[in-house]
């Protein structure tokens, strides 16, 4: 039988079918999730020029964050829904930094999708050890420009600027050739009291190719999970919103901290219940009896 198509034939049919999502980018994230978004759901989905996502703050720091994550996400999802009149609004939020429960830094990338038609809000999120590289004083652009050669420069941009001095001083983002890299670092060399430049990866979507895989898986498990209907009362994105810990010891029974099960819940109903992780047991590594 012949999948109908959004295009003629059978209508397009589910909770979202035509609905207009506003996402509140300014990075061109919803060329990340549009396509599964309009596969899954047949959603049509339009970033509005004109609003500022940087008011929330910015990675290079000039303009602080104040929010959390999830904070900053749904008041960058309300701008975009308010610019164009739709009760649909996404966003992102990204942080880098440690992750929890581990040494090494990380990647957590969150997409919210609200539904003001429902009064409901689906997180989706992930944490990932796939980032790009630290943050480097260069003298130079021929030390700058060896170092990125080795570093996937210019899929991945960069942003620039003095090693001293305020947040902000002879700053340069989006910087994609060596031309702008040249101007960037002479003149953050200028600027800086001690002469350095800092050179690092832009964040940024738009620039950042890792972030843009990540984003793109996002965009499919949350068009995915909106196709869920809650068992009790039928709203959309029934799915995953926490774990249980009590992961029991292998060696003494004892509970660890690890997840024994995943929690799945409505958005707006109290309907919820656990999925069991495969595993039964826990390392005794992780156990505060066998291993404190
Ligand atoms: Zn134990
Ligand atoms: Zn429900």
């Amino acid at each position: 039988m012949p999948r109908p198509s959004t295009g003629g034939g059978a209508p397009a049919a589910g909770p979202y079918a035509r609905a207009l999502i506003a996402f509140g980018t300014m990075h061109g994230k919803q060329h990340q999730v549009a396509g599964s978004f309009a596969g899954i759901l047949h959603t049509r989905m339009v970033a509005p020029v004109g609003i500022d996502t940087d008011q929330f703050g910015t990675f290079a720091g000039e303009i602080p964050r104040t929010l959390t994550p999830i904070q900053a996400a749904r008041a960058k999802a309300r701008l975009a829904m308010t610019a164009v009149d739709t009760p649909y609004g996404l966003a992102s939020e990204a942080s880098y930094g440690p992750l929890p429960g581990l040494p090494v830094p990380g990647h957590e990338e969150m997409l919210l999708f609200l539904d003001d038609t429902r009064g409901i809000e689906i997180l989706e999120g992930e944490r990932s050890l796939d980032v790009p590289w630290s943050p480097r004083r260069v003298t130079d652009t021929a030390e700058a420009a060896a170092f990125l050669a080795g570093v996937g420069f210019p899929a991945q941009a960069v942003i620039v600027h003095a090693a001293q001095g305020p947040a902000g001083l002879a700053l340069v983002k989006g910087i994609a050739d060596l031309a702008a890299l040249a101007h960037a670092i002479t003149s953050a060399c200028q600027a800086s009291p001690d002469g350095h430049a800092v050179v690092e990866a832009d964040l940024r979507a738009q620039h950042n190719p890792t972030r843009r895989r990540l984003l793109t898986r996002l965009g499919q498990r949350l068009a995915h999970r909106l196709a869920i209907p809650c068992p009790a009362c039928r709203c959309p994105g029934y799915g995953r919103t926490g774990t249980e810990p009590g992961l029991p010891c292998a060696a003494c029974d004892t509970p660890t901290h690890l997840a024994a099960a995943d929690v799945h819940s409505c958005a707006r109903c109290p309907h919820r219940h656990r999925v069991p992780r495969p595993d039964l047991t826990a390392d005794p590594q992780w156990c505060d009896r066998c291993n404190p």
